[in-house]
């Protein structure tokens, strides 16, 4: 079974990036082309019905399985960045982590309106994150047609977050 796959291959880093955290570490996972490209096809076919005109991908482990998604889906990837980043003219949106705050912007003609977007990253925690992703999609009027996660830290309810933009919350693994 592919979740029990994956689990094997994340990496328990106990607290990090600080104290009472446990950090899933996925870049082991990486080095299992055939896990890699697995996970890359089960994203796809879960994500399939949602039809996306695109997959946005959160900074930074959100670009290693949101680039193959869209490629395999054939439909562009937006990259969203911590703050400072990107080059163009951004939006941005402030928000609260698991770990302290942060803020992500996007190049303002990233997202079009009426676009159904796929918002993409490696792990769901408290959902301050993929909630701010959203913002900045419906900021520019697009809609939200669902997420998708490798992992899901169900024990923090990210998912009771999101549940306002979509109720199509799809992760591979849950713990
Ligand atoms: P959150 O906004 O609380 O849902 O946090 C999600 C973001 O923080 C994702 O981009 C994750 O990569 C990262 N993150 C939060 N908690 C963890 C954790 N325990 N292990 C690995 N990454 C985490």
């Amino acid at each position: 079974m592919l979740e029990n796959k994956v689990k094997e291959s994340i990496r328990d880093v106990v607290d990090f990036p600080k104290e009472g955290i446990v950090f899933k570490d996925i870049t082991p996972i990486l080095e299992n082309t055939v896990l890699t490209a697995e996970i890359a096809d089960a994203f796809v076919e879960r994500s399939k019905s949602l039809k996306p005109d695109a997959i946005l991908g959160i900074e930074s482990r959100g670009f290693f399985w949101g680039i193959l998604i869209a490629q395999k889906m054939g439909i562009p990837f937006i990259p969203v960045r911590k703050k400072g980043k990107l080059p163009y003219k951004t939006i941005s949106y402030k928000y609260d982590l698991e770990y302290g705050s942060a803020e992500i912007e996007m190049h303002e003609d990233a997202v079009s309106k009426g676009m159904n977007v796929l918002i993409h990253d490696d792990l769901l925690a408290t959902g301050g994150t993929a909630m701010a992703a959203a913002e900045l999609v419906k900021s520019q009027g697009a809609n939200v047609v669902g997420f998708s996660f490798l992992v899901n830290l169900t024990f923090l309810k990210g998912d009771q977050r999101l549940l306002p933009y979509s109720h199509q919350i799809i992760s591979l693994v849950n713990y």
